[in-house]
């Protein structure tokens, strides 16, 4: 059998910690792309597939960059040694809305990795048409964007998901004017990046709320006006205070607890947007009044991957990132083995930092 056996952390079921698995992966066909992983970054995400991944077994991982190692028939804009970020939304550039234009909303991202992972002779899923928790990753064409070779793929990994989302969310998502007031609930990964594209934004007030003190003080080194301790009894009532009474333009929710939600419903001001950006668990509800939406001209937008253009962006971002418009180096407390992973797993409750990022290359 063709291909290369190696080890990938793989979530087995539902509920279980995921384990070191040694599988083996296939070359790439017409139209994909093999990377060699060099950095994977852990997302919450990764983390809360262990309550709700819709397949299993599954390799997890979805946020990294490598170096291009092998192409199939037919890809023409990368070739082996190339730097790539890893982009888990492919397009399929074929359906309704990939040919309207709007190809962050493409009905066929879910489909579009074939399985090229084998535990003994049965395909495995991969995590959102990546599964980066693994050295050598396929991903259909669209699935690998180059970017400059002078970026350290340690930071550049962190593209592919938290700058993606957050400074997408801010810039592609809300599309916040210079001026505009902004609340971020939250400041992990996710949530800094977003302080990160209000500042590119030009944004006015940028108030940041989060329960460790730490991550506030990154908060603020990374663009935020002002921050709040989460916690308090009335956190709506905090960024009133702190607004003149009004509220704020744009709320970012990215934890994705309801109860922050109808929080951010309170912080809005007239025409105001709740975002989520937060995944919130597959059964949880909101209860909200509606009328006020009605008439106060407000809105509640769902966000995923910051509605970029992976193409366009994550090479864009890079070139951020070198002029110093961008600052990672921060986010990037903790580098971790492969075979750490299932440890860092059993572990969450230790702090590991905002981003702990697997290296692979001291894994030999
Ligand atoms: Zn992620
Ligand atoms: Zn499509």
């Amino acid at each position: 059998m063709s291909g290369y056996s190696v080890p990938a952390v793989v979530l087995g079921q539902l509920g279980a910690l995921p384990t070191l698995e040694t599988v083996r992966v296939a070359p790439p066909e017409r139209g994909e792309v093999l990377v060699r992983m060099v950095a994977s970054g852990i997302c919450h995400t990764d983390i809360s597939y262990m309550r709700d991944a819709r397949v299993t077994p599954v390799v997890l991982g979805h946020e990294g960059a490598g170096i291009v190692e092998q192409v199939g028939a037919g890809v023409t804009h990368v070739r082996p040694g190339d730097h790539v970020v890893i982009n888990w939304q492919p397009k399929c550039n074929q359906c309704r809305h990939c040919l309207s234009g709007r190809s962050d909303l493409c009905e066929n991202i879910q489909g579009t990795a074939v399985p090229r992972v084998f535990q003994g002779d049965s395909p495995i899923a991969v995590m959102l048409n990546a599964g980066t928790f693994c050295p050598l990753v396929v991903v259909p064409a669209g699935g690998a964007v180059p970017i400059r070779k002078d970026m350290p793929l340690t930071k550049a990994a962190m593209l592919g998901c938290a700058v993606a989302t957050g400074v997408g969310a801010a810039l592609h998502t809300a599309h916040i004017h210079p001026g505009d007031s902004v609340v971020i609930i939250g400041a992990g990964g996710i949530g800094l990046n977003i302080v990160q594209g209000a500042r590119l934004a030009n944004a006015g007030a940028i108030i940041v709320i989060d329960l460790d003190e730490s991550r506030l003080e990154l908060a603020r080194q990374y663009g935020a006006t002002q921050t709040l301790p989460g916690g308090q009894p009335d956190l709506a009532a905090a960024v009133r205070k702190l607004t003149a009474g009004r509220g704020v333009d744009h709320v970012f929710e990215a934890v994705g607890v309801p109860a922050l939600m109808l929080s951010g419903i309170d912080m809005l001001a007239r025409g105001g947007t709740l975002i989520l950006v937060g995944a919130a668990a597959r059964d949880a509800t909101l209860p909200f009044h509606p009328r006020r939406f009605m008439s106060q001209q407000q809105q509640i937008m769902g966000c995923i991957y910051g509605n970029i253009r992976p193409q366009i962006d994550l090479p864009l971002f890079a070139d951020w990132y070198s002029d110093g418009r961008l600052h990672l180096d921060e986010m990037h407390t903790t580098s971790v083995r492969l075979s750490d992973v299932p440890e860092v797993f059993a572990t969450l409750d230790q702090d590991r930092g905002i981003r702990p990022i697997i290296e692979f290359e001291a894994q030999a």
